[in-house]
C-alpha cells in the first residue's frame, strides 16, 4: 500500500538556536515517510546541505525548500494548490489539538498532506487554516517526538523501506553489529 505525498512544514526556525532540533525534525521526516520538508523563520542553508548530504548517502533526499510566508503558504496548499495544481490537506501538530489516534483515520488519503509543526510561538491563524489540528496526547513535549509519532501512526500499512533503495549505503538489520553496503563498491 502506497500513500500520498507528504510534505512537512516547520515554523518559526531561529538559525543561533534550533539546527539540531530541526534537523532532527527533518531527519524524522525524511526516515518515516515524508517526501519534502519545507522551513520558515529564518533561513538557513547550512542546515538544508547536512540534510542533503544524508539523502546523497542513505537515498530518499528530502525535497526542501525555504518559506518566506508560512501563513500564505499553507492557505495556498489547502484552499488552491498543494503543488500539482489541487488543494490539499494540512495537519497541525498541536497539544491542543484532537487525540491523534482518533483523527489520523480521518484523514484523506487522496490528496497531498501537509504536517505543520510549530516553534516558539504558534499564530492563531495556523490553527484556522489547517483542517486539522492534532495532538499526540495533551502535554507540552517535542516537535521531533509528536512528528515520530504521528508519521507512525499515519504510515502503519504502509511498507517505506522500497523509498530507500538506490542509496548508496544501505544499512541491513543485525542483530550483533554494524553491517552497512557501500554500493559504490560494486562499480
Ligand atoms: N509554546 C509553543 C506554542 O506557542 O505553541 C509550543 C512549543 S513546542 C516545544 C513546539 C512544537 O512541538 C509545537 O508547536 C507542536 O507542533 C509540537 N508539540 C509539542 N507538544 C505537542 C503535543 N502534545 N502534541 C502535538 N504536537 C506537539
Amino acid at each position: 500500500m502506497t500513500g500520498p505525498r507528504i510534505a512537512v512544514l516547520r515554523l518559526g526556525h531561529r538559525k543561533g538556536r534550533d539546527p539540531r532540533i530541526t534537523t532532527h525534525l527533518a531527519l524524522v521526516a525524511r526516515a518515516f515517510g515524508a517526501d519534502e520538508f519545507y522551513l520558515a523563520g529564518d533561513e538557513d542553508v547550512e542546515m538544508f546541505a547536512t540534510l542533503s548530504a544524508v539523502g546523497e548517502r542513505f537515498g530518499a533526499p528530502l525535497k526542501m525548500a525555504y518559506v518566506k510566508s508560512p501563513l500564505a503558504f499553507i492557505k495556498r496548499w489547502t484552499q488552491r494548490d498543494a503543488g500539482d495544481g489541487e488543494a490539499g490537506t494540512a495537519a497541525h501538530l498541536t497539544m491542543y489539538g484532537e487525540r491523534f489516534r482518533e483523527a489520523i483515520p480521518t484523514l484523506p488519503r487522496n490528496r497531498p498532506l501537509l504536517v505543520v509543526v510549530g516553534g516558539t510561538k504558534v499564530p492563531a491563524e495556523v490553527f484556522e487554516y489547517c483542517q486539522f489540528n492534532i495532538a499526540i496526547g495533551n502535554q507540552p513535549h517535542s516537535e521531533v517526538a509528536a512528528l515520530a509519532l504521528f508519521l507512525d501512526e499515519w504510515g502503519g500499512n504502509i511498507d517505506i523501506t522500497e523509498r530507500f533503495k538506490g542509496g548508496r549505503l544501505e544499512i541491513v538489520p543485525s542483530k550483533d553489529g554494524k553491517v552497512v553496503i557501500d554500493h559504490d563498491d560494486d562499480l
